[in-house]
């Protein structure tokens, strides 16, 4: 079963692209379905359980089997009512659905984990540690359809008349995604993957990959977009926190990791940055455990300033000089119960309360004539080429095979004919 996980190039679908089947060679005692979708407007994956739930469960009963583990927990928002009532008539045994708070980031492997079992990882730690393994929805979906990973679901949602979760081939531009909707504002931007965690796209001819969840519309004078512009680079990042932080520490209390008892202080990494010289750098290596979910940035911060930014160059410069977290076993903070960040206070903050929230599954015809497949769109190193310029394939054909110990094979989301190799992708043109 591994070995068709493998093949089929399965890798994780909610966003981190890690291979699936380099994850699955461990023993948990417990597998977690990551269907928490905390990023406000997505619904993908809950219109995936609405849909393909004897899908996403038989992945899921998979990647027990695999993994010999003895407990499977389906992490859900209790919000999600029916389809927690659909996950609950055709569960039994040692699989459960445990219904979650709706708050931010609750998605965070570490957060879930710590919602639906009350482990915390240790810092510097995966989740194998603490006995557990996460897997994303639609991860599971792709194990249980088993076939060649080739399409992917996103959510298309924010500034559009009808907010949609479609089934697009991997390799489409995401400029011809979104000629299909119609765009309710003259002058926008593209978010992908999410507001929170996600990349503004001002190119829209990049491509889809396995790893892509949502593209969402902002208009151009939105609130997010001006944060986002505000930090685009280490250099704002690093000229603002000199500038503005009056080190009041909030972005540490309301920080999840920290609240769980993670080594990482934003506040500290806002510090660095004001000391530090250009010959001289201070690092807290402790931030390492930072998993990047913006909430300090776009929530926490009453100065509007970039604290998960100060975090990434943290993290940048730890890796560079090898420093490493050497701290204690952690628990969680006394005041974490009251300090959670509901989605619909987040989604407040970030003036998304206008835009609707769900997007049924939606059959777009997507024929794209030309796709290009990424040949890097998982973790570890980029699949090596197995075509040849004007060699004709079929949807499903393998077109870049794993290289390495953590790679991912890579299969035609068309039939057609090979245009271009580059070192990024491979072009089909379709036939
Ligand atoms: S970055 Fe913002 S929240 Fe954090 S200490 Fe500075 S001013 Fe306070
Ligand atoms: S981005 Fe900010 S809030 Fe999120 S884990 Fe990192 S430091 Fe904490």
């Amino acid at each position: 079963m591994i070995n068709e996980i493998e093949n089929n190039g399965v890798i994780g679908a909610g966003g981190a692209g890690f291979p699936t089947h380099v994850k699955l060679n461990s023993r948990p005692d417990t597998v977690i379905m990551n269907a928490a979708e905390c990023e406000p407007l997505l619904h993908k994956d809950m219109e995936l359980i609405l849909n393909y739930s004897d899908e996403i469960l038989s992945g899921f009963k998979s990647v027990m089997e695999i993994t010999g583990a003895r407990e499977g927990i389906i992490g859900i928002k209790e919000k999600h009512h029916h389809e927690i009532e659909i996950l609950n008539s055709k569960v039994s045994g040692n699989i459960r659905v445990m219904p979650i708070e709706d708050v931010y980031p609750a998605g965070d492997e570490v957060t879930l984990i710590y919602m639906t079992t009350k482990r915390i990882v240790p810092p510097g730690s995966i989740p194998i540690s603490v006995g557990c393994v996460v897997q994303n929805v639609e991860t599971l979906f792709n194990i249980g359809v088993n076939k060649p990973v080739v399409e992917k679901f996103i959510s298309v949602a924010g500034a559009v008349e009808n907010p949609a979760t479609i089934k697009v081939p991997v390799g489409i531009t995401f400029a011809e995604v979104l000629s299909q909707f119609k765009i309710t504002e003259s002058n926008y931007v593209v978010r992908s993957g999410g507001l929170m965690m996600g990349t503004l796209e001002n190119d829209l001819s990049q491509v889809v990959s396995k790893r892509t969840g949502a593209l969402i519309v902002l208009p151009s004078n939105h609130y997010c977009v001006t944060m986002y512009n505000r930090f685009l680079t280490e250099h704002d990042t690093d000229r603002i926190a000199k500038a503005g932080c009056d080190q009041c520490s909030y972005c540490t209390e309301f920080c999840p990791r920290y609240l769980l008892g993670q080594p990482v202080r934003p506040e500290t990494a806002m510090r660095n940055r004001i000391f530090t010289r250009e010959d001289q750098p201070m690092i807290f290596a402790g931030n390492f455990s930072c998993c990047e979910c913006n909430l300090c940035t776009m929530y926490s911060c009453p100065e509007g300033l970039d604290p998960k930014g100060a975090t990434v160059i943290e993290k940048r410069l730890a890796r560079q000089q090898n420093l490493k977290w050497n701290g204690e076993a952690i628990s969680a903070h006394p005041m974490y119960e009251y300090r959670k960040v509901p989605t619909e206070k987040l989604k407040q903050r970030l003036d998304v309360l206008k835009f609707k929230d769900k997007g049924p599954l939606t059959n777009f015809s997507f024929n794209p004539g030309t796709v290009s497949v990424p040949l890097d769109q998982h973790l570890g190193s980029p699949a090596k080429p197995v075509v040849s310029v004007g060699q004709t394939v079929k949807k499903y054909d393998l077109i870049g095979k794993a290289e390495g110990n953590v790679s991912s094979n890579v299969h035609a989301s068309i039939n057609g004919v090979v245009k271009n190799i580059s070192k990024s992708e491979i072009t089909l043109v379709r036939n």
